[in-house]
């Protein structure tokens, strides 16, 4: 279970940034997932919904934005987008190419809800 160290570590990493008295206002965690991180997005929110029942992040849930797999090829200047994860570029067949984005894992911010006025 790959997913349920990661959720782990997402968990740990709210811990990290929100004050304790602060956990149960906790709504949403986003996180951006890379096409080529390897990670199954729908396997990681169901482990970190496994982890914080019962917590004081029990109200809170996973957001998951998907970042595509980009390759910028250095031959021809193209930047394509690949859902396989190839790095060879599909307008020259250059391998010349250098990843833009999709191997990500990231904790892209942490929702709290409003306080009470
Ligand atoms: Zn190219």
């Amino acid at each position: 279970m790959h997913e349920l160290s990661l959720a782990q570590n997402i968990v740990e990493i709210v811990h990290q940034h929100v004050p304790t008295p602060d956990l149960p206002k906790v709504r949403a965690v986003d996180v951006l997932v890379g096409a080529a991180s390897g990670v199954v997005a729908d396997s990681l929110a169901f482990s970190y919904s496994a982890i914080v029942s019962g917590t004081p992040l029990a109200s809170s849930s996973m957001k998951i934005e998907h970042i595509p797999y980009r390759v910028h090829c250095r031959s021809c200047g193209l930047t394509s987008d690949h859902d396989d994860g190839l790095r060879i570029c599909p307008a020259c067949g250059s391998m010349e190419t250098t990843v833009v984005s999709g191997t990500e894992l990231r904790v892209q911010a942490i929702e709290l809800a409003e306080e009470d006025r």
